[in-house]
């Protein structure tokens, strides 16, 4: 199946009123896993890494390029529509290093830029991917985040404004539009974000773009049935799947097999490959949740 654009990708789910899911990877087993859960689920479904949970060194020294490489392979291979995307890049030259690298979309982590350069920057971006058929998912707003002692830093959060997407969208020609409507990022423990989803439908009347969701890990299932309902056709969920990885491979780790199964045989003894086995679970969960099983 060749890798699919996420226009064509959120418009069927814009008619089908379902979202596709973004899950973050961040190796080779959990990229696998993703598409794994796509396959079984018959559900399309974009994978990727993202540069906020990534080292921005080790991202432009070689991780876009590596993780492009085996994205594109991954989804070429895939038997259900699927994209590619290099999420949260920290700043144009690091989402300009994934244009042509195996990713047919990018996105700039756009937090605390001033309004100036967040045009300027979103443009510039539009452009150089627009001549490569590569799609930009653009974002106004800022989503406040759940901090490692489990607080809510909210000093950071900017719920989008309509009239701000508006300007943002036309000046700048993003294929989709990140919003703000109190989604949080990082979320794992129980504290529950109230997700406005009259602001989703005002933003979603204003302006021509899919709407997209970060901040899947913490947003309970109701509240993301209602967001797709008022018009989100694309949900991120990356800390989460961190956690479901880390919770399995620590119940398997440890227990004194052969090193050789255990490390990268891809055998029913390898760790990361049980582990991934869960990360598969928990993605065919959130997809079921999303509507987006059986639309492939
Ligand atoms: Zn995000």
């Amino acid at each position: 199946m060749p890798v699919v654009g996420l226009p064509e990708l959120l418009g069927a789910a814009g008619r089908g009123r379902y979202a596709v899911g973004y899950f973050e990877s961040w190796d080779v087993y959990s990229l696998e896993a993703v598409v794994a859960a796509a396959e079984q689920e018959r559900s399309p479904v974009i994978i990727g890494i993202g540069g906020l949970s990534a080292n921005h060194a080790w991202l432009s020294s070689v991780g876009v390029e590596l993780y492009g490489a085996v994205s594109a392979a991954l989804a070429r291979r895939s038997s259900v529509p699927t994209a590619v995307l290099f999420n949260e890049a920290e700043h144009f030259t690091e989402a300009a290093g994934a244009l042509g690298a195996g990713y047919n979309c990018v996105m700039m982590h756009t937090q605390g830029w001033s309004w100036d350069r967040l045009i300027a920057d979103t443009r510039a971006l539009v452009a150089a991917s627009h001549a490569l058929d590569i799609t930009v998912e653009g974002e106004v707003g800022a989503l406040a985040e759940m901090t490692i002692d489990g607080r809510i830093d909210s000093s950071i959060g900017a719920m989008t404004e309509v009239a701000q997407a508006v300007d943002f969208v036309q000046a700048t020609g993003v294929d989709c539009l990140a919003v703000a409507v109190g989604n949080v990022h990082f979320v794992t423990s129980d504290y529950v974000p109230e997700i406005r989803v009259d602001r989703i439908q005002e933003i979603g009347k204003a302006v021509d773009v899919p709407l997209v969701l970060h901040g899947g890990s913490g947003t309970p299932p109701d509240q993301m049935q209602a967001a797709i309902a008022a018009g989100i056709t694309k949900i991120n969920v990356g800390t989460r799947l961190k956690h479901v990885y880390g919770a399995a491979l620590r119940g398997v780790i440890g227990s004194g097999g052969d090193p050789n199964q255990e490390y990268g045989s891809r055998s029913a003894e390898d760790v990361n490959t049980r582990a991934a086995a869960a990360l598969t679970d928990e993605v065919r969960r959130l997809m079921q949740v999303f509507g987006s099983s059986g639309q492939a």
